[in-house]
C-alpha cells in the first residue's frame, strides 16, 4: 500500500510537467516502482501496459542491463567532462561521430543538450547567428504549423502552436508566425493529399510574402506531428515543404525529437522521403529515455557560414551538461541495440499496432486511425458523418486515460478526444494485440459514459 506520506510530500513540494496545481491536489500521484520490458509496475502493485513508451521516448523498453552498465561504468570512470575550454570526452566524441554517419545528407555537426526543449531554443539560436554571420541579421522571423510542437522554453514555446502552452506566457513572440496544419482528418482544403500538399506548400509561401522575403529564417515541423495529436502528413508532404524553403532561400528545420530513432521504422522520419534538412533535432529515443540528452544537429553549409563569421570570437551558446559523459555513453549503447534487432523489431510491430488499430475503425466512437510505424492515434467522434468531437463534459483526456490505467494499459488521452500510442520498439506481438485488446475495453466504457451517450 502507498504510505500517505508519499502522496502528500508530492502534493506539498513536488511540482509536475503539464498539470493543474489545483487539479494535481485534488487526484494526488500514481507512483511507478519499477519496470521490466514493455510493463510498469505502480507502488500499489498494478501492473501496465506501457502503451507509449514513458512519454514516447523508452523505445528499448524498461530493464535493459547493458544500458545500465553502460551508464555505471561510465559513471565509475568519468561522470562528468565540461566541453567548455576545449575539452571533451570519449563517448561525447563517439555518439556525435556516429550519429553524424547516420544523419542524412551534410548534417555532419552535432550539438549535445539536454533534452528536445533546449535542442529547439539552440536552434532559433544558431540560426540568428548564422544569420548575423551571412550578414542578413533582419532574417529573424520563424513559421511553424497549426498543431504543431516544439517544446516548452521561453522560445520555443511560441513556435509551439497549442494554447495551454502560450496563455499566461507572453508568447507567441511577434516575430513567430503559424501556417495551417496539413491535418488529413480536419482540414478545410478536404484529405485529398495532393490537394493538401499544394495547401500547405501555398499557405508558407503566402507567408513568407507577407511577412516579407527577406525577412523570414526557417521553417520548422515535426515529420509526424505528435503533441497536436499524432497528425500524420501525406506522402511527399515533407519533401515539398523541404523544397518550397529551399526555393524561398528560408532554412528547414526538421524537429525529430519524437520521430528520430526508429518511432517510424528507419532511424530518422527524414529518410522516408530523402529530406535533408539544414537543422535537425532529436532527443527521447537518442537514450530511450534512460538519460537526458538531447541533440541538435547542423548541416555542413551552415556550420561554415557560421565558423567563417565567428572567426576567433567564441559562440556564445553553452550548456554545462552539453555532452554529458553519462547520457552520451547510455546514448551509445542504445544506437547498438537500434542496429542490433530494435529497429527491425520496432517495424515489425508498427505493422501489427497499426492493424490492430484499423480493427477498432468498426467502433462506433472511432472516427479516424492514422500512424506510421510504431507511433499512432485513434480519434474519437460521436458522430463519424459529422466528425463531432467528445463533448468537453465527457472530460476525455482524463476519463480514457483512468478507464485505460483501470484496464492495466498507458496512453496519452489528449483533452480532444484523441488516443496516441507510442509503445516501447520491443514490444512483441502478444503485447501489441493486448494494447489493442486493451485500448477496445476503454472505447467500449467510453460508450457507456452517460455524457458521451447523452450527445449519441
Ligand atoms: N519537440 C517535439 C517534437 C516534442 O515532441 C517535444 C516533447 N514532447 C519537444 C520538442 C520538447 O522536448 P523535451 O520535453 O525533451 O524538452
Amino acid at each position: 500500500m502507498l504510505s500517505n506520506s508519499l502522496i502528500e510530500a508530492d502534493r506539498e513540494h513536488l511540482l509536475h510537467p503539464l498539470s493543474s496545481f489545483r487539479g494535481h491536489e485534488r487526484e494526488g500521484v500514481r507512483v511507478m516502482a519499477s519496470a521490466k520490458g514493455a510493463w510498469l509496475t505502480d507502488r500499489e502493485g498494478h501492473r501496465l501496459l506501457d502503451g507509449f513508451a514513458g512519454l514516447w521516448c523508452v523505445n528499448a523498453g524498461y530493464g535493459h542491463e547493458s544500458i545500465v552498465e553502460a551508464a555505471a561504468e561510465q559513471m565509475r570512470r568519468l561522470p562528468y567532462a565540461t566541453g567548455y575550454f576545449d575539452l571533451g570526452s570519449e563517448p561525447a566524441i563517439k555518439l556525435a561521430e556516429a550519429l553524424a554517419e547516420r544523419a542524412p545528407g551534410d548534417l555532419d555537426h552535432v550539438y549535445f543538450t539536454l533534452g528536445g526543449s533546449d535542442a529547439v531554443d539552440s536552434t532559433i539560436r544558431f540560426i540568428r547567428y548564422y544569420n548575423h554571420a551571412r550578414g542578413t541579421p533582419e532574417r529573424d522571423q520563424f513559421i511553424s504549423l497549426e498543431q504543431g510542437f516544439h517544446g516548452s522554453s521561453t522560445a520555443g514555446a511560441g513556435l509551439t502552436a497549442l494554447k495551454g502552452f502560450h496563455t499566461g506566457f507572453g508568447v507567441p513572440y511577434e516575430w513567430q508566425h503559424k501556417i495551417p496544419s496539413h491535418y488529413l482528418y480536419r482540414n478545410p482544403v478536404g484529405s485529398d493529399p495532393e490537394t493538401v500538399i499544394a495547401a500547405s506548400v501555398a499557405a508558407l509561401t503566402a507567408k513568407v510574402d507577407e511577412i516579407g522575403k527577406d525577412r523570414v529564417a526557417a521553417f520548422y515541423a515535426e515529420p509526424i506531428q505528435g503533441s497536436g495529436g499524432v497528425l500524420v502528413p501525406p506522402p511527399g508532404w515533407m519533401k515539398a515543404m523541404a523544397q518550397t524553403c529551399r526555393e524561398l532561400g528560408i532554412l528547414f528545420v526538421a524537429d525529430e525529437v519524437i520521430t528520430g530513432f526508429g518511432r517510424t521504422g528507419p532511424l530518422f522520419a527524414c529518410e522516408e522521403e530523402g529530406v535533408v534538412p539544414d537543422f535537425m533535432t532529436v532527443a527521447k529515443g537518442l537514450t530511450a529515455g534512460y538519460a537526458p540528452l538531447g541533440a541538435v544537429f547542423m548541416a555542413d553549409h551552415v556550420y561554415q557560414t557560421i565558423a567563417d563569421g565567428a572567426g576567433d570570437v567564441a559562440i556564445g551558446h553553452g550548456y554545462t551538461y552539453s555532452g554529458h559523459p553519462v547520457s552520451t555513453a547510455v546514448g551509445l549503447e542504445v544506437l547498438k541495440l537500434y542496429e542490433g534487432g530494435l529497429l527491425d523489431n520496432g517495424r515489425r510491430a508498427g505493422k501489427r499496432l497499426m492493424a490492430g488499430l484499423e480493427s477498432l475503425g468498426e467502433h462506433p466512437l472511432v472516427g479516424d486511425v492514422r500512424g506510421r510505424g510504431m507511433l499512432a492515434a485513434i480519434e474519437l467522434v460521436t458522430d463519424k458523418g459529422a466528425k463531432t468531437p467528445l463533448p468537453a463534459a465527457a472530460e476525455a483526456g482524463k476519463r480514457v486515460f483512468d478507464r485505460a490505467y483501470k484496464n492495466g494499459l498507458i496512453v496519452r488521452a489528449f483533452a480532444q478526444g484523441v488516443i496516441g500510442f507510442a509503445p516501447p520498439l520491443c514490444c512483441s506481438d502478444e503485447e501489441i494485440d493486448e494494447i489493442v485488446a486493451r485500448t477496445r475495453r476503454v472505447l467500449d466504457e467510453t460508450l457507456a459514459d452517460a455524457d458521451v451517450r447523452a450527445v449519441m
